[in-house]
């Protein structure tokens, strides 16, 4: 075909579209036993209170390692699981698994930490959601409270409906529900207003020229009061050096997470990380 055309670029193109299919293929033909074979790990990264400067809590992050395929990045699988389904099962593993930890972390520390997990769409779209999250809260022990579902915009654009009243039904049991990489959807703030949620989480994208660049400092600083206003906790994602913590302090934004305090760190460090974690 590329002869036909006479265009090297259309071979080239062709190929291109042939790579990326055969490796979303092969992707989710490994996923189907990821599962059983126990290739997943969760890895937790600490979310810090600005007000006492103490870890009140972490997002558990997905990590796959694969025998066939080595590490393969959430960025490359979720998708492919989405699409697949297999995120059904493999959602609530990560739910189950999160808040098992948890539970055992806040009964040694006695305190409560919160875990932050991240909630597909089509998770949210199983009509036994709400029934599996409120199993997962009552096997672990934890707390509702102690439990925050990371959604993106895209939830509320895919099944608006639907989705809010389990929301709103999940919230209304004390559950918290946060709008993850907030700001890089399609949202107005007049839909903002109507979202059962507890929390904003400023994308990294946000937080990424703020030591250089004044206009998104103030940017920054509306996003926090805009927030608190809706009385919203707010929260940085993404922060990498002390220069943009200083804004973030400054702007009044509530917690912060990213590689400045720490990167995600497997269970075992974790564990570690909170030993040596005083309670102030
Ligand atoms: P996210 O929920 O927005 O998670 C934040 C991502 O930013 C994580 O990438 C985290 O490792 C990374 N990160 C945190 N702090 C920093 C920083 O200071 N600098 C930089 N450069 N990156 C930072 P990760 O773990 O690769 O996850 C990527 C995305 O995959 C997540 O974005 C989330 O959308 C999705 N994901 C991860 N785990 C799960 C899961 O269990 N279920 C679902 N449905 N999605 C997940
Ligand atoms: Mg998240
Ligand atoms: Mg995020
Ligand atoms: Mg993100």
């Amino acid at each position: 075909r590329a002869k036909e055309a006479g265009k090297g670029v259309y071979a080239v193109y062709d190929r291109g579209m042939h790579t990326e299919f055969n490796e979303r293929v092969v992707i989710e033909k490994h996923l189907r036993s990821a599962l059983d074979n126990e290739e997943f790990e969760l890895f937790y990264q600490p979310q810090v209170d600005l007000l006492t400067g103490a870890i009140s809590g972490f997002e558990a992050l997905i990590r796959w390692n694969s025998p066939v395929l080595g590490f393969v990045s959430p960025l490359s699988f979720i998708k492919i699981a989405e699409d697949s389904r297999l995120i059904i099962p493999i959602g609530e593993w990560v739910l189950r698994k999160a808040c098992h930890f948890m539970s055992g972390l806040c009964q040694q520390k006695n305190n409560c930490y919160k875990i932050a997990v991240n909630i597909s769409v089509i998770q949210l779209l199983q009509d036994d959601f709400i029934e599996t999250v409120l199993n997962v809260l009552s096997e672990s022990g934890i707390s509702p409270g102690c439990l925050e579902l990371e959604i993106t915009e895209t939830v509320f654009i895919e099944s608006f409906e639907r989705i809010v009243g389990k929301l709103e039904y999940l919230k209304m049991q004390g559950i918290r529900i946060a709008l993850d990489d907030f700001g890089t959807g399609y949202s107005s703030l007049s839909y903002l207003q109507q979202l059962p949620i507890t929390t904003l989480k400023m994308d990294k994208a946000f937080i990424d020229p703020l030591s250089d660049d004044s206009y998104s400092q103030s940017f920054i600083r509306t996003m926090v009061s805009l927030g608190h206003e809706m009385g919203l906790e707010v929260v940085a994602e993404g922060v990498e050096d002390s220069s943009q913590l200083v804004i973030l302090e400054e702007a009044g934004c509530d917690k912060v997470q990213g590689y400045l305090f720490s990167r995600p760190l497997s269970q075992r460090n974790t564990q570690e990380l909170m030993r040596r974690h005083k309670l102030d």
